[in-house]
């Protein structure tokens, strides 16, 4: 007999992109249906590439410090909008590369589900994978569930 499945812990990576929105609607269902423990994460990426969308160059400014600190305090906002609209999930914010830092998390609180979108911030439509999906797709060792964005 197998034991019976379900799950417990589920992780759900956002980049608070639309393309992140249907995953945590589906984080939360699943959440309430098992009831299982929800945990939203971001990962901030503050290498330089990374941060080449922001305004000019701005990780070579002097205010770099300052800047970086606005990012940080930019994503725990956008963290608190996300985690208003899912009562009772934990949050967590981490820096490092997002691929490799969602599978970290993962196996560091114990996850035995991932849940997130097939696209992110970039959301280049004609790619029928994020690099970041696909990436944690291939490597992690527990279920992974992803979710493309509803489009009207
Ligand atoms: P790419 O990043 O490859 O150019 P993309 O941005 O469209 O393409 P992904 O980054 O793979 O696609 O995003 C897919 C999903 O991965 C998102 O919906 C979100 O769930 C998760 N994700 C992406 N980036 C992050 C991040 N920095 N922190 C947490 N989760 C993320
Ligand atoms: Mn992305």
């Amino acid at each position: 007999m197998v034991e019976s499945v379900r799950p417990r812990r589920i992780l759900v990576p956002t980049d608070f992109s639309p393309g992140a929105e249907s995953a945590l609607e589906w984080a939360k269902a699943l959440g309430e249906a098992f009831r299982a423990e929800v945990l939203l994460l971001h990962v901030l990426d503050l290498t330089i590439g990374a941060l080449a969308g922001f305004p000019a160059n701005v990780a070579m400014v002097p205010a770099a410090g300052e800047l970086l600190e606005r990012i940080r305090v930019e994503a725990q906002q956008e963290m608190a909008k996300v985690s208003g609209r899912m009562p009772g999930a934990r949050t967590i914010i981490r820096e490092g590369m997002p691929r490799s830092m969602i599978l970290d998390v993962a196996r560091e609180v114990g996850a035995d589900m991932i849940v997130m979108g097939t696209h992110g911030r970039t959301g280049l439509t004609h790619v029928f994978f994020g690099s970041v999906a696909e990436h944690v797709v291939r490597h992690s060792r527990i279920a992974v569930l992803t979710v493309r964005q509803r489009t009207e």
